[in-house]
């Protein structure tokens, strides 16, 4: 069917490329394109030899001269931005530029504030608009299956939707005290961060980790989760009509925590830049460059995932349960794609949208989150790539 240029080449990049490549029908050809050419050419040597033809370059995708260079030359039908969330803009001046479509798996955030929201992207709406191009927003699983399980909930199960549960929980156990299962500078900031709920049309505000809550976990058990702000909320409280409160809850375990607020409490995770022998050094940064690579967890990891919604509202006159999850084990993930699940869940379903882009299925002129779109060709091609879906009308609710 067509090219696509995929930006960034770490843990989730890699099972996009992999997806891409089982894939070849729809992905004849692909370029990778990262700060770090070595990582390209390594994973173009693995899968060189299938259908789909695999070229790489070196992008700093900060560089919006660059991104539009690259574009013109490879003409892409879709640029797949997995590489970081402060890359998103720079790479969204270029599709526009370039006037080719656009999809990312997590939103902008400035590198110097640990601040996440919609606003610097849905500022596009009208450029994308006028320029006949589609921006798919946040499409890995949280954001991105959230939103198309929402949206096959209100389409098949309901016709008011009240209250949304987001339950993010990793049973996965790499054996180290302490890493993280993607990027750790986004994973800390995101954690570090104060929580926050949607409920009756406002932002309620939480200390961070403040709400704590046992459930318990098909595939997995029984798990302590925290309720955390997570991007998704801000995007289903304006597109899902009626609802009522919105909450996402990731479960942690233990000894994470303990380094978390060890780190936290000797400065480590501020991003606040500081003189170090003569030298201007964010300690977060450090910090990561002194953890393990999240790439680097996929032989070691065992154990699933299991990630989902339980959505409670009304079909015809009378109160509804309703939780749609996947439950995803990393071993097998491993075998596959040589990726821990947590990449694996994030890189399949960007794979499935940009083919659904491409195909025409989910192209619209404008700057869209997923939950606007038909959710019933996305949930198939889950059950076909690799993240099938389970459904529970009874499920346990969380106080
Ligand atoms: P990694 O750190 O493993 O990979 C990021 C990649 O981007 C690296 O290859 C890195 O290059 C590259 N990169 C960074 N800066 C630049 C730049 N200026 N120009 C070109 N390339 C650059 O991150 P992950 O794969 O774990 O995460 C990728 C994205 O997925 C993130 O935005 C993350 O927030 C998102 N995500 C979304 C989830 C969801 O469910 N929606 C869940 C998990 C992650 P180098 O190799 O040189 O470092």
């Amino acid at each position: 069917m067509g090219k696509a240029l995929i930006i960034g080449c770490g843990g989730v990049a890699s099972v996009v490329i992999h997806k891409c490549c089982q894939n070849s029908e729809v992905f004849e050809e692909i370029c990778i394109a990262s700060r770090t050419k070595e990582k390209c050419d390594n994973l173009k040597k693995k899968l060189d030899g299938g259908k789909t033809k695999i070229s790489t370059a070196k992008l700093d995708a900060n560089k919006v001269e660059d991104i539009i260079a690259l574009i013109q030359n490879f003409q892409p039908d879709i640029v797949i931005n997995v590489a970081l969330p402060y890359q998103d803009l720079t790479i969204m001046d270029a599709c526009l530029a370039t006037k080719t479509d656009y999809m990312d798996t997590a939103n902008y955030e400035p590198e110097d504030t640990a601040k996440f929201e919609y606003s610097w992207q849905w500022a596009y709406r009208d450029r994308f608009e006028k320029a006949g191009i589609t921006a798919l927003l946040g499409c890995g699983f949280d954001p991105g299956v959230t939103g198309v399980f929402s949206a096959y909930a209100m389409k098949h199960h309901f016709d008011e939707i009240h209250y949304i549960d987001i339950l993010d929980c990793n049973g996965g156990d790499h054996g180290y005290p302490f890493a993280t299962n993607f990027n750790p500078e986004i994973n800390i900031r995101e954690v570090s961060a104060k929580g926050s709920y949607w409920e009756d049309g406002k932002w309620v505000e939480t200390e961070p980790m403040e709400i704590k809550r046992s459930y318990y976990f098909d595939g997995v058990g029984e798990k302590e989760m925290y309720l955390l702000h997570h991007e998704e909320l801000e995007s289903l409280g304006m597109n899902i009509k009626g609802i009522k409160r919105i909450r996402f809850f990731m479960t942690f375990g233990q000894s994470y925590l303990t380094h978390l607020k060890c780190l936290e409490n000797v400065g480590m995770t501020s991003i606040e830049p500081i003189e170090f022998e003569g030298k201007q050094i964010v300690p977060l940064q450090f910090l990561k460059a002194v953890l393990p690579d999240p790439a680097s967890l996929g032989s070691r990891t065992k154990g699933k995932t299991n990630i989902g919604c339980i959505f409670q509202g009304i079909k015809d006159g009378k109160e509804k349960t309703y939780y749609l999850y996947n439950i995803c084990d990393h071993e097998e993930c491993y075998k596959e794609v040589g990726s821990q699940a947590v990449s694996y869940t994030t890189g399949v379903p960007a794979m499935i949208a940009a083919m659904l882009v491409m195909s025409g299925k989910w192209k619209r002129p404008g700057v869209y989150n997923v939950e606007e779109f038909d959710p019933d060709p996305f949930m198939e091609a889950l059950n076909r790539w690799g993240l099938p879906w389970k459904e529970n009308f009874h499920p346990i609710l969380v106080p």
